[in-house]
């Protein structure tokens, strides 16, 4: 087995370095074979997204992220900016299911800015279309009009078949998980998502076992914080998905703890931190490698279906936070602030425990 890992830009490969010392630690037969993506992608090839890496990624059977991003390449053109790697990226593997856990450690209840009593247990799994939706439809752009005033466009699509094929994939996990799938969409308005609705219907004829709700989104955002325990699975399209999933991860207390995975329909997935490359903080070894190393744990079950090395690696993050080891974003008092490297070492130590 075969991994590709991009450690990208700003605190990625801090981060990655992390996640590859547990991936070793574990022993297993894997092959890593590292290359540039985003701004590093640009400083080595002039494409965020060389070719080298793109076939790379293609024959590796998964791929590690770490993030991509600085605002230094801001005032690039916009084909050479290192986000258009990463939706090339996963346009180019087809990746269109993101899969994003958002799951509260009993040890960080105190880290969230909620009421412990409305997060303690919270653990959700928002399901992303990732392909689709109003950041690839056409047309789009920014055109003159005849008056002379800048108009901008972006065009919202879905067609019937890609949102079945999300829709299986979050009622496949929810009958994994406490099978109820809620649906999030904004059909009262946006015909689009009339379609979505009416598609997760149909698809809910194939999953008798599993409870389908429907929510608008912007009701979906408040539930998000006022009731989030309410929530098993969500799946909902790309721009959505993309703000809730965000909004999910602040109810962990911390951006740095979660996890995700992009998957196609074969299970090939790449896994990368849910957070961006935090310039603000690169080169420092603060980060908290804990977002990585759980997408390790993520692509373990995913891509290799070895649950075993994947429950070990979560196992190790739980010791490593019941043994009061904390990186800055999630120190409170009372508990030993540490390091990027050093947490990495903390849980590699705990995966022998
Ligand atoms: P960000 O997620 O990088 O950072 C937001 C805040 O969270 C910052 O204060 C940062 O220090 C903190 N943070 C993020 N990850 C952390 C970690 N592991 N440990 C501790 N603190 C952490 O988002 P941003 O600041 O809006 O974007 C910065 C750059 O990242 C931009 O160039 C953006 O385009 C890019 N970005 C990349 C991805 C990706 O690669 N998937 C996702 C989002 C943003």
């Amino acid at each position: 087995m075969k991994i590709a890992v991009l450690p990208g830009d700003g605190i990625g490969p801090e981060i990655v370095a992390q996640a590859v010392k547990v991936l070793h630690a574990l022993n297993l037969d894997l092959t890593l074979e590292e290359a540039p993506i985003g701004g590093a992608g640009y400083e080595a090839a002039g494409d965020p997204l060389p070719e080298a890496t793109l076939q790379l990624a293609k024959e590796a059977d998964a791929v590690l992220l770490g993030a991509v991003g600085d605002w230094k390449y801001d005032s690039l053109p916009r084909d050479k900016r290192p986000e258009r790697g990463l939706l090339r990226i996963r346009k180019e593997l087809n990746l269109f299911a993101n899969l994003r856990p958002a799951l509260l450690y009993p040890e960080l209840a105190a880290a969230s800015t909620l009421k412990p009593e409305v997060v303690s247990g919270l653990d959700i799994m928002i399901v992303r279309e990732l392909t689709g939706d109003i950041y690839f439809g056409q047309p789009r752009g920014i055109s003159t009009l005849e008056n002379g005033e800048r108009e901008g466009i972006n065009t919202m699509r879905y067609s019937e078949s890609e949102i079945r094929r999300i829709g299986r994939v979050a009622f496949d996990i929810a009958m994994k998980r406490n099978k109820k799938v809620c649906s999030v969409d904004k059909a009262n308005v946006l015909e689009t998502t009339e379609l979505w609705r009416q598609v997760m219907i149909e698809l809910a004829k194939d999953y008798p076992e599993v409870e389908l709700s429907h929510m608008y989104v912007d009701n979906a955002a408040m539930q998000l914080i006022r009731a989030p325990k309410q929530f098993d699975v969500m799946v909902t399209g790309n721009i959505f998905g993309d703000i809730l999933s965000d909004e999910a991860s602040m109810l962990t207390g911390s951006i740095g703890m979660l996890p995700s995975a992009s998957l196609d329909a074969n299970n090939k997935g790449m896994y990368e931190p849910s957070h961006g490359s935090a310039p603000d903080i690169a080169g420092k070894n603060i980060a908290n490698p804990l977002a990585t190393i759980l997408s390790v744990a993520m692509m373990l079950r995913y891509t290799f279906n070895d649950e075993v090395s994947a429950v070990r690696v979560e196992n190790a993050v739980k010791k490593a936070l019941a043994q009061g080891y904390r990186t800055a974003d999630i120190y409170t008092e009372g508990s030993q602030k540490v390091s990027c490297s050093d947490m990495g070492d903390a849980v590699v130590a705990a995966l022998s425990l």
